[in-house]
């Protein structure tokens, strides 16, 4: 007999029918001798839906009475899902965050777990009962009820399954596991049996919206086993975990992001310090930058481009335009129908020829590209945003076909 944590996405309990999948789900782990503990999302759009209501009201609510709001989302969840368990006449009982002991830091809206206390969880387990939990939210110590951030249930699942000691975490959605790349976009996508959370961690934080990121770091920190699959076929999915056997292909998928913005401060000084001071802007208004060129000098300047998300462009500006004068450049010039493409794979680096191949894929659809970067796992391209489809196909093609 295991302890199984199971966490269900929004889309698996969307409706009554939904709910009753899930909980033969539940069911069928648990009559074959199992402890489980499930997170549950909210429905459906509930979340957005409850940011609209908000806004009838409020345009700029304090984050406090948001997470108030939004935190009975899954509330409603938890307690459709125990009624439709103990229909089937089994053992079961909902738990809010708070009840189920996850503290977090104060920062509404995108509080972190401090601590899971998990004498009560345990307590139901030792009862024989199911326990569900609504994900996404927790308290701090003075009692105020956090939520952990969109996506955040993913979090709260596999931080339950570190503190109970699970033998897995199940994160249960609506696609059949982690694929090369998007399977909507690319017919020819494969389902991956295994992946290590680095290779994870590079195609969530690329736009492969499977898994919240820091869900997949923790599972990292803490060796929590993890399996993506989804709750409308019953396959098995793909696991997640340290090392994976290594295959013939050493590349395991390839993302898109479109969220890019490229920024480039045109004409300044060709001497030490310049990028210092650019980025510290960056850094003292909390902007990422992702990728870096920096053009040779010419007549004693340079170029320096960059790229952060599309959200922080505006305030990447006006931030440069503040230090027009001690950073001495000609002009600013942004670009936003950018995208950026990368693969990953835990050997890339060792292995040669792999960013070769990427690049003649790109050459062969007549895509140019704009800026390349490269790290251990990965090599990522900035292209325009027009060719990014027909970029993910034509290196799919390549190294899987
Ligand atoms: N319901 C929350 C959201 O939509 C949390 C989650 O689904 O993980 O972001
Ligand atoms: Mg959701």
């Amino acid at each position: 007999m295991g302890l199984v944590v199971q966490k269900f996405g929004g889309s698996s309990v969307a409706d009554a029918e939904r709910v009753r999948r899930v909980a033969g789900i539940i069911a069928d782990t648990y009559c074959e001798g199992n402890n489980v503990v499930v997170v549950l999302s909210a429905q459906g759009d509930t979340t957005d839906d409850l940011i609209e209501k908000a806004k009838e009201l409020n345009p700029a609510p304090s984050k406090r009475e948001m997470d108030m709001l939004l935190s009975t989302g899954e509330q409603i969840s938890i307690a459709l899902c125990a009624m439709s368990l103990e229909k089937m006449g089994l053992p079961v009982v909902s738990l809010t965050g708070w009840q189920a002991g996850i503290t977090t830091s104060s920062d509404f809206g995108s509080a972190r777990i401090r601590r899971i206390k998990t004498s009560r969880i345990q307590n139901e387990l030792d009862k024989k009962n199911i326990v569900i939990v609504a994900g996404f939210q927790g308290i701090t110590r003075t009692g105020e009820i956090t939520t952990l951030g969109r996506g955040g249930s993913d979090t709260s699942a596999v931080a339950l399954a570190a503190a109970l000691n699970a033998d897995v975490c199940q994160i249960y959605t609506d696609v059949e596991g982690v694929f090369t790349c998007d399977p909507r976009k690319v017919p020819g996508a494969r389902k991956l049996e295994e992946i290590t959370y680095d290779e994870m961690l590079e195609l969530a934080s690329m736009g492969a919206k499977v898994l919240h990121n820091r869900s997949v770091e923790m599972a990292k920190k803490y060796g929590v086993n993890l399996e993506v699959l989804s709750s409308f076929v019953r396959k098995p999915g793909t696991i997640v975990k340290e090392v994976t056997k290594v295959e013939g292909t050493k590349i395991s998928g390839i993302a898109v992001d479109d969220d890019v913005a490229r920024i480039t401060v045109v004409g300044v000084k060709d001497e030490p310090g310049v990028a210092f001071k650019i980025f510290r802007v960056m850094a003292k208004e909390k902007i990422n930058v992702d990728l870096i060129i920096q053009s040779l000098g010419k007549n004693n300047e340079q170029d320096i481009s960059f790229t952060i998300s599309k959200d922080d462009l505006d305030k990447a500006v006006n931030a440069l335009g503040e230090y027009e004068k001690s950073l001495h450049f000609d002009h600013i010039s942004t670009d936003t129908d950018v995208a950026k493409v990368s693969i990953v794979g835990a050997g890339i680096m060792s292995a040669s020829g792999i960013a070769a191949t990427m690049f003649e894929a790109l050459y062969n659809a007549k895509i140019n590209i704009l800026m390349i970067s490269t790290s251990e796992i990965k090599v990522s391209v900035l292209i325009p945003a027009k060719d990014a489809d027909l970029a993910v196909k034509a290196i799919h093609d390549k190294f899987f076909e």
